[in-house]
């Protein structure tokens, strides 16, 4: 089975969770695949079911892929789809971050709700589509903190712990991550199918 993601970082928490699912999960460069796919669905299923429909194509193979992203309520949903996109893919993560605190700028603590979201999609070569969706619920914090993690995880705060999500082990994110309830929850419905 292939996961459609070139990020290791990804692929080290994927084999985590299904390493025990019985058939060996691969990445693209594993399974000697590449794509250059264009994103362009209207939601985070769309795109996770595009890229994951790309590549079994090409390879014939059982093909998993996912997308995600951080919604902010107060600026309704964004940057959502746009997340790896926002302010260009090139600009550092330090200045999309600070862009985000300053937007919420005088933004009330109960109005800074926002969540992680990912969609996994699994692509069948007979044509069957399997979607598990998992979210994380969070506050945007008003400073920079933590150096765990990647992306928005500095300045997404997570109240039950007392921190944000680049202050929390790779083993805790995995426990409470949008990403790692998706792959429980994708893991589930495979385990289902792979029996008949
Ligand atoms: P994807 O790789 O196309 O799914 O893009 C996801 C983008 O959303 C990443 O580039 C990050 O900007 C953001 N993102 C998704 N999950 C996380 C996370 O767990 N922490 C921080 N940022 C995340």
């Amino acid at each position: 089975m292939i996961f459609a993601t070139g990020n290791e970082g990804k692929m080290r928490e994927i084999r985590m969770i299904l390493g025990d699912l019985g058939v060996p999960v691969v990445s693209m460069k594993e399974a000697g695949t590449a794509a250059d796919i264009e994103e362009n669905g209207t939601s985070f299923e769309e795109n996770a079911i595009i890229k994951a429909r790309t590549i079994m194509e090409k390879t014939g193979e059982i093909t998993m892929a996912d997308d995600s992203g951080l919604e902010i309520d107060a600026l309704d949903g964004e940057p959502g789809i746009y997340s790896a996109r926002y302010m260009g893919e090139d600009t550092s993560y330090d200045i999309k971050n600070q862009n985000l605190i300053d937007r919420l700028d005088g933004v009330p603590e109960e109005k800074r709700t926002a969540r992680f979201v990912c969609a996994i999609a699994c692509a069948f070569p007979d044509g069957r589509i399997l979607t598990s969706r998992g979210t994380m619920e969070g506050l945007i914090a008003h400073e920079i903190r933590g150096e765990n993690g990647f992306g928005y995880d500095p300045i997404f705060y997570l109240p039950e712990q007392g921190c944000t999500s680049a202050e929390i082990s790779p083993e805790k994110k995995n426990e409470l991550s949008h990403r790692g309830k998706a792959l429980r929850e994708m893991k589930k419905q495979l385990a289902g199918c792979l029996e008949k």
